[in-house]
């Protein structure tokens, strides 16, 4: 047994009720990589439930996994439009994000082939020069506007590059691009924020925002306090618990020396579980209000602690994570983000999903 995976689908929905509180429009749910890896599916149905209407995935192919769950919710697929996959939108009402004049070329075919207006979301670059819509296309699309025949701009979109830094000038200066660019669509809603872009100043709220991390529960405002509420809870049973003498080693290369005589608790939790190898002799655990240290190299099926301060016996269950070491606090001593963390966590745990 690795550990258990508690995911608290109430503290999602009440996550994102705070956020649709923070702002006058919509408030989508992203839903891509599995929900962040904490379960698309019931995720999703608890988010549905609440009253969310609009979510985005990465791929058509998640898109269409969400469709078969939530036949009533707008979803649209972020990475674009792939030649041929125009059909499979259209089959499954999933609602691309295009991204190039290329992708607006096929969207306009296939709505040409049917005899009627298709939806989609256009992505506008303002910055992030990874997946959008570049100035000189949208130049294209102003000479030539016949080159959106049957496409329905329903959304303009973009993606900020720093909104976890606030003072960064870069976050005005995307908006302003961004608001530019959208008075070519008039008829469209707009779409700027993710998580943390819902916390800098209203100026960057828009018709509809896209927030994902902080719906999991990560800080969408680093250096500050957390304002939403922690979502999982890891939790692994001590499966051996060593004494070792003064000089004694642990771990592959014994990268740990036990300066005093010491007791070695080892988990069945490895980084073939996402609990990252990069957490050597830097991470966390918790055990009954007292915080244990991570020793020696994390190998890929097992970890191991000093617990020699600690009255923990084999069966009792360390704390990897939870509201007292939370996903971002674990992040930092893996040298990582918060996404990463969760993103990564392994098929192996026991999930319980609680609070739905
Ligand atoms: C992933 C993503 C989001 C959500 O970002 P969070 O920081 O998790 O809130 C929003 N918009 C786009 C385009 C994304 O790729």
């Amino acid at each position: 047994m690795t550990g258990f995976l508690d995911i608290d689908l109430g503290a999602v929905v009440a996550n994102w009720r705070h956020l649709s509180g923070l702002h006058a429009g919509e408030t989508a749910a992203v839903v891509k990589a599995d929900a962040y890896g904490l379960g698309m599916l019931p995720v999703a149905r608890a988010l549905a439930g609440a009253g969310c209407a609009s979510f985005f995935t990465a791929h058509l192919e998640e898109a269409v996994a969400l469709r078969a769950a939530l036949p009533e919710a707008r979803i649209m697929a972020l990475n674009g439009m792939l030649p041929h996959a125009a059909a499979d939108f259209v089959a499954h009402d999933i609602t691309p994000v295009l991204c190039s004049l290329k992708e607006i070329a096929l969207w306009s075919a296939e709505a040409k082939g049917l005899g009627r207006a298709l939806p989609c979301f256009l992505h506008i670059e303002t910055g992030m020069n990874r997946l959008a819509l570049p100035p000189a296309e949208l130049a294209v699309l102003r000479a030539e506007p016949e080159r959106l025949t049957g496409v329905q701009v329903e959304v303009v979109m973009s993606h900020l590059a720093a909104s976890d830094m606030p003072e960064d000038r870069q976050n005005e200066q995307q908006a302003l691009k961004f608001y530019a660019a959208a008075l070519q669509f008039p008829h469209a809603k707009k779409s700027l924020a993710n998580s943390s872009g819902m916390f800098l100043s209203p100026f960057f709220h828009t018709n509809l925002a896209r927030p994902g991390a902080a719906l999991y529960g990560m800080n969408p405002t680093p250096g500050r306090k957390n304002p939403m509420k922690p979502v999982v809870r890891l939790t692994a049973p001590v499966l051996q618990i060593r004494d070792l003498a003064a000089g004694e080693t642990v771990g592959y290369a014994g990268t740990w020396k036990a300066e005093r005589p010491s007791r070695v608790a080892t988990i069945g939790v490895g980084y073939a579980d996402g609990y990252m190898r990069a957490l050597t002799n830097r991470g966390h655990a918790w055990f009954e209000g007292r915080r244990v240290p991570l020793i020696g190299r994390v190998s890929m099926d097992l970890a191991t602690f000093d617990v020699t301060d600690t009255p923990i016996n084999p069966g009792d269950a360390l704390v990897l994570l939870g509201p007292e070491h939370g996903v971002d606090e674990l992040a930092v001593e893996a040298r990582t983000i918060g996404y990463e963390i969760l993103t990564s966590l392994g098929r192996r745990y026991k999930r319980r999903y609680i609070g739905a």
